[in-house]
């Protein structure tokens, strides 16, 4: 049976906020995938992100944070100063794993933008000891920002407070540059990304309109429409009432072509729309 419950609708909010779905025809209607847009800005993606980043930051066991600054005095704006930090953190990172002696260093680090404007370079660091001092005179060197914070965390509760305590509604972006970023071995437990859809030529288009428009000119019309467990919308023609009809459809047909009309073709129960859409000769139950 593949009817779907309520409980398997309410697993997946419609994606208002796409513009762009997968789209798969039938003769009884469409198959949807309304695609996230994915903004920080968007009611729907925005926390989403958040979220998915709070757990990737928690999945990294950190148990350090270091926080660094830049020189106003350097640089022409805060947008060349984020670039600085954002390099001063890759050669820090370089010259962590040489003083130490260290093969990786696992690190998330996130942009906050102050009050007045400017980035800080927030790290999640799972690693041993690192003097505040040593830091602090690379970052002199490197930007001519001595200003480092280092602390220790005791728990995946006090990263996450940390990281939604800078992060506040999402992390900063300065340009087009990215707001956070993690060393590729970050994570210890891979968190659950969301299944990707596989885009398959042969069956799918890809349509490009406002989901909300799209559904909404629909149901005026007549259309309805279900979700099925993996999210993807099915409406139904206006008369079409369920998936299997497409099935049957292709088994009357072959009766019909086998032995011709086995009954009427508008059954006393006929629904108004019954056969409008879909040329099939048997009245719909
Ligand atoms: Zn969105």
């Amino acid at each position: 049976m593949a009817t779907l419950g309520l409980a398997s609708r309410k697993r997946h909010a419609t994606v208002l906020c796409s513009e762009y779905q997968l789209v798969k025809h039938h003769s009884a209607g469409d198959e949807i995938l309304p695609l996230p847009c994915n903004r920080w800005s968007c009611d729907y993606c925005g926390p989403r992100r958040r979220h998915a980043l709070i757990r990737q930051a928690a999945a990294g066991q950190p148990n350090k944070v270091l926080t660094i600054t830049v020189n106003t005095a350097v640089g022409q704006s805060p947008l060349e100063r984020r670039q600085m930090l954002h390099n001063a953190w890759k050669i820090l990172t370089k010259r962590i794993m040489r003083q130490f002696k260290w093969k990786k260093l696992h690190y998330m680090a996130f942009v906050e933008k102050t009050k007045r404007g400017e980035p800080h370079l927030h790290i999640l660091l799972r690693c041993e000891y690192i003097p505040q001092q040593w830091l602090s005179s690379q970052l002199k060197e490197l930007i001519g920002s001595p200003i480092v914070w280092i602390e220790q965390i005791k728990n995946t509760g006090q990263a996450v407070h940390y990281v939604t305590k800078y992060v506040g509604k999402e992390p900063a972006q300065f340009g087009t540059l990215k707001r956070y970023w993690m060393s590729r071995d970050y994570e210890l437990e891979k968190t659950e990304v969301e299944r990707q859809p596989v885009f398959d030529r042969n069956t799918m288009v890809i349509q490009r309109e406002r989901y909300r428009e799209l559904a909404h000119a629909r149901y005026s019309q007549g259309w309805t429409s279900e979700t099925t467990e993996d999210g993807w919308q099915r409406w139904y023609r206006p008369g079409q009432r369920s998936w299997e009809r497409l099935a049957n459809d292709a088994r009357e047909a072959a009766a019909l072509a086998r032995d011709g009309p086995a009954q009427p073709l508008m059954g006393a129960s006929a629904p108004v729309a019954a056969g409008r859409f879909a040329p099939s000769p048997s009245a719909e139950r």
